[in-house]
């Protein structure tokens, strides 16, 4: 297996591996890159199939957390953490606090926070042995789970896409359909219910599903049938590489706007999707909510008040990289990569000539 010369390498600062006989740990943590301040990404733990794909998970998800950060305005580098094996059986109070001790050999250059598979508990048991870790703030309303604050940010985001696309401020009556009604997902649903919209919501658990219906008036419809739905905005919140050949020609919203990460199966379906005259909320930027909670966590004092301000942000900034999308005739997803770029100072970035996004 290739290292440097990986696909998915992009100049990372740091890749180390880590492995606990003891405990059976069996982690990679990847460092992308430090320039605006030190790494914060979630600790992910899934069973993957092997190493390769562990190595290739950790390497795009860090490199993605670089940008999110820098398109949030925060002084936080991007990097992230992955455990290989199956949370529900391998997963172990020792097994964390090694994790922990990994995480410390890095002296702080990577700070951890909770991510699939891995919980505000489970943070907890990694902080015992390591004081770079988010994500356990008490005082944040939520316990320190970042999810409603991502809720929060993908809301104010796909408010800006729907002034952008339809000039209105308002959602009342606008026909949205949101796949995955999870942690983030249903808290959006609910935003979007209290707003006036109308909800169609699919999962692939029926209680996720029922939730959504009873609770909130939604319409529940089938996985695959999501795509063919006759709405006004598609809001992926489950998984990524949704947007692909067979969706985009089968989707008839005219925006995207959700929490899902890395949406675009592949980068050239973002110009697919603009020269179908749908505009494309680029989900690092939208999904941003979250790690803006987990930094101001990481530095004490939690503002309820500061973070929501500063969440809200991504409205403006959102309406940033719309306008310059038309201004260049470029897809969203473009702007956005170049305006994180020019912020993180990536070597390949355009000298800063122009304003960058807000
Ligand atoms: P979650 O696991 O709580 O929710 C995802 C939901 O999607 C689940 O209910 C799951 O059953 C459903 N789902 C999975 N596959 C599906 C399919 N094929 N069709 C329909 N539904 C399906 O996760 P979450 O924390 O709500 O995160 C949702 C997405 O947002 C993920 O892509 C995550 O990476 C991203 N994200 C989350 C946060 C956060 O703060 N939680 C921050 C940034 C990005």
């Amino acid at each position: 297996m290739s290292i440097f010369s990986h696909p998915a390498y992009d100049k990372h600062e740091q890749v180390a591996f880590y492995q606990d006989a003891k405990s059976g740990l069996k982690a990679i943590i990847a460092v992308h890159n430090t320039n605006l301040g030190p790494s914060l990404g979630g600790c992910r733990m899934w069973p993957y199939a092997d190493d390769g794909e562990a190595l290739n998970d950790v390497l795009r998800l860090s490199r993605g957390m670089t940008y999110k950060s820098a398109m949030a305005g925060l002084k936080l580098g991007g990097g992230k953490a992955v455990i290989i094996g199956d949370p529900r059986q391998q997963k172990t109070p020792e097994l964390l606090r090694a994790m922990g001790d990994f995480i410390n050999t890095l002296g702080g250059r990577y700070i951890t926070a909770e991510d699939s598979g891995t919980s505000v508990e489970d943070m907890h048991l990694i902080g015992e042995h390591t004081r770079f870790v988010s994500g356990l703030n008490e005082s944040s309303e939520h316990g320190g789970d970042p999810s409603p604050s991502t809720a929060y940010g993908v809301f104010v985001g796909l408010r800006a896409a729907v002034e952008h696309r339809w000039g209105r401020t308002d959602l009342n009556g606008l026909r949205v359909s949101v796949q995955g009604v999870g942690n983030v997902g249903f808290r959006l649903a609910k935003l979007l219910k209290e707003a006036g919209a109308e909800l169609f919501v699919t999962d692939i658990f029926q209680d996720n599903i029922d939730r959504a219906v009873d609770e909130l008036g939604a319409t529940a419809v089938g996985a695959d049938e999501i795509f063919d739905l006759d709405v006004d905005l598609f809001a992926p919140c489950a998984m990524g590489a949704i947007l692909n050949d067979d969706t985009i020609s089968r989707l008839k919203a005219g925006a995207i706007a959700g929490a899902a990460n890395n949406q675009l199966a592949e980068e050239r379906h973002a110009e697919v999707l603009r020269e179908k005259g749908i505009l494309y909320a680029p989900d690092y930027v939208i999904n941003a909510g979250g790690i803006i909670d987990v930094y101001y966590q990481q530095q004490g004092g939690y503002d309820p008040a500061q973070v929501k301000e500063h969440i809200e942000t991504i409205g403006t900034t959102m309406q940033e990289v719309f306008r310059r999308a038309d201004e260049n005739g470029e897809t969203t997803a473009h702007v956005a990569d170049r305006v994180a770029e020019e912020r993180f100072g990536h070597e390949d970035a355009p000298k800063k000539t122009d304003s960058a996004a807000a």
